[in-house]
């Protein structure tokens, strides 16, 4: 059967779901959106998900026109319809349509989508051997133009960063800021662990405050390890003991090469290992229930 998708307060299939031309979420990366999954019939740390996508609406002066309640229930109405436990679903906001101009009072009614699907996972061998990253030239944006705590539409600056990886043959990449300091993937947030500190860089540097980063620094602290947000410069991400990114998709990735230094042993670290586990014992126990 067809996926029933919701669209500006209805359910359509898949193949009926269209999107003005003239929305400007399509014209200028207008608009915000979520990626959250649901494990085990639970939508996976739902509320902070919609917290952050109100967060980032509000940023980019984005009303909502539905209340988190709402958008909650229809979240869970969709997975229900199309009768998933395990899903990655988009939750996207975007300006609406409006004319050909920039000017976002033209778009009178923002558009709201949600899409629930099979998740695609990653290859296990990632998890048991690890990934291999590079640094890319592409920058992240600043703080001062695009906030990248907003999750916005606009995801070119992460796309030019994956390109750049994808033509040396890395499906992932470190990003850096303006100053080159080490921020994140395009897709996941950094930790590194030396000498038995955990270290991620702070959220005032400009990196996606990620639902995945936050569930490992408590599951870290469960663990009796205390995270410390601190910049981080690309030596210190060669010189690590360990090295793993986190996000909705990604879980928890181990890292043993980067910019072709090896970490550590090479292999994934004790601690990361301990913390995947964590992780998934987590992710089947926890969140809103669906049925
Ligand atoms: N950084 C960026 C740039 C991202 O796009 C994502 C994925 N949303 C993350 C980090 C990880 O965030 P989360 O754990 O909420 O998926």
């Amino acid at each position: 059967m067809e996926r029933l998708i919701y669209i500006d307060g209805r359910h359509v299939p898949k193949s009926e779901a269209k999107v003005s031309v003239f929305d400007h979420g399509f014209l200028y990366g207008d608009g915000v959106f979520e990626g959250i999954r649901a494990y085990n019939s639970r939508v996976f740390h739902l509320d902070e998900h919609l917290e952050r996508l109100y967060q980032s609406a509000k940023a980019i002066m984005l009303e909502v026109p539905l209340e988190p309640k709402e958008m909650e229930a229809v979240v869970l109405e969709t997975l229900r319809l199309n009768n998933l436990k395990d899903a990655y679903i988009r939750l996207i906001v975007s300006r609406g349509a409006g004319d050909l101009g920039l000017d976002p009072r033209k778009c009178p009614k923002p558009c709201v989508v949600v899409i629930a699907d099979d998740i695609v996972l990653y290859d296990p061998q990632v998890y048991q051997k690890g990934m291999a990253v590079i640094t890319v030239p592409t920058r992240r944006v600043s703080v001062d133009s695009l906030n990248p705590r907003v999750k916005s539409l606009n995801y070119l600056n992460n796309i030019l960063a994956k390109i750049e990886g994808y033509l040396q043959g890395y499906p992932e990449v470190l990003m850096l800021n303006p100053e080159g300091y080490v921020l994140e993937g395009t897709g996941d947030n950094i930790f590194l662990v030396k000498r038995g500190r955990v270290i991620t860089p702070p959220a005032y540097q400009g990196i996606l405050e990620g639902i995945t980063r936050a569930v490992v620094i408590d599951l870290l602290k469960e663990m009796g390890v205390e995270v410390e947000f601190t910049p981080i410069t690309r030596h210190d991400v060669y010189v690590a003991d360990e090295v793993f990114l986190t996000g909705t998709a990604a879980e928890v990735v181990p890292v043993v090469n980067a910019d072709s230094r090896v970490i550590g042993e090479g292999v994934p670290g004790d601690l990361t290992r301990r913390l995947l586990e964590a992780f998934r014992d987590h992710t089947q126990v926890s969140g809103t229930p669906i049925y």
